[in-house]
């Protein structure tokens, strides 16, 4: 026997994803994981509350067939160009398994959803990450030549930018022999969703979430709309991995959030209200930020460093996402949340920013 033999020379090592922290705490004001202030639709609660506890003991449907009607009816499209999964991530996760193993490099921006290098390391997928530019937008040129494959958010994230739906026409245009992966997640927040694109072009991939306009995070519910034939594909490595994923009130409380499209609308309206007016209150304090069209900010102070002013607010209970990466390390992603949460945010960055300008000045004159 080979005593050298070690089981951990054989294991599939993975560096995992780092979500935003979820503090515990009633006083606190969370806006680091970009989740709605606002909770989900009314029927939501009332299909939860009347819920057929004895159905527990049954297996789910496979195919969420109540939700999946309903996203069909409300997006135009047949069951066939639909896949529902648990949460987008899961679905991601599952599109990159089905359409990313040509074994030439994937594409995807060096300033995103940080989720897609540990899904490409995880399954050994070979990628290049392609540079924002100074205004931290998609160059365009860079995704047309060849690839095994493409991912880009629209809007991005962290940076919150929409690129027109032209633009990311072309890049699928151009890439017809590979499968091109729109990550919708923001999209709701004033963007156009590429979603009318699928019956023409079958190597796009739109994934979309319920996680942020829906107000429903913590059902985990995401889904993919494309060609049937992707959507074949995506759906046989599924059920080759697992087909119970999508869980009975997940998929019965989805129903609900889709069914209201009033309560729905004014959500997301108050949202991009409380945006709009963050851009010109934080523009006062000397924040500058990309214009963005998803529901959070992308936030540079003009003299006090982010890492600062991140520390400073978590100190007095107020999250933002703060990453200590090259090109990012002087930003903060803040997410929107109500009006009173943003009013309390600005107010604790007035007292902040004073009191370390301040500092500043106090040193200025010790050394003079
Ligand atoms: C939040 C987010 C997701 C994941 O959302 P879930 O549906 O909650 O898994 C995917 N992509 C981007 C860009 C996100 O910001």
């Amino acid at each position: 026997m080979n005593k050298t033999m070690d089981w951990e020379q054989n294991v599939r090592r993975a560096e995992p994803y780092v979500p935003g922290e979820q503090p515990g705490g009633r006083s606190i004001i969370k806006l680091n994981t970009n989740e709605c202030p606002y909770p989900p639709a009314p029927g939501v609660r009332r299909r939860a509350e009347s819920l057929d506890f004895d159905r527990l003991r049954l297996y789910p449907d496979t195919e969420a067939g109540p939700l999946a009607a309903a996203l069909c009816e409300y997006y135009g499209v047949r069951p066939e160009q639909l896949f529902i999964g648990v949460g987008s991530d899961d679905v991601l996760a599952m599109a990159f398994l089905t359409f990313f193993n040509s074994g030439k490099p994937i594409l995807f921006p060096d300033i995103t959803y940080s989720f897609y290098h540990v899904w490409a390391q995880l399954y050994r997928i070979p990628y290049v990450r392609k540079p924002l530019d100074r205004e931290l937008r998609i160059v365009k040129e860079d995704y047309l030549g060849e690839n095994g494959g493409i991912i880009i958010p629209n809007p991005n994230a962290p940076t919150g930018i929409f690129e027109e739906v032209g633009v990311m026409e072309e890049i699928i245009a151009a890439n017809r022999g590979s499968v091109v992966i729109l990550d919708e997640a923001y999209v709701d927040f004033g963007g156009e969703s590429c979603q009318k694109l699928i019956d023409q072009y079958d190597n796009l991939l739109v994934v979309q979430t319920f996680s942020k306009s829906r107000a429903m995070a913590g059902m985990r519910i995401g889904f993919a709309m494309g060609s049937p034939k992707l959507i074949r594909c995506l759906k046989d490595v599924k059920f080759s991995f697992n087909s119970y994923t999508m869980n009975m009130p997940s998929i019965e409380l989805g129903v609900e959030s889709v069914r209201d499209e009033g309560y729905f609308r004014a959500t997301v309206d108050k949202v991009i209200a409380t945006r709009e007016r963050m851009k010109g209150e934080l523009g006062r304090l000397g924040f500058s930020f990309p214009d963005s069209k998803a529901n959070f900010l992308f936030a540079s102070h003009e003299s006090v460093p982010a890492r600062r002013i991140f520390e400073e607010l978590k100190g007095e209970g107020i999250y933002v996402r703060y990453w200590d990466q090259p090109r990012i390390s002087n930003r903060l992603r803040i997410t929107v949340g109500t009006d009173r949460e943003m009013d309390m945010l600005i107010e604790k960055l007035e007292a902040i920013l004073h009191r370390i300008s301040g500092e500043g000045a106090e040193m200025e004159k010790k050394n003079d």
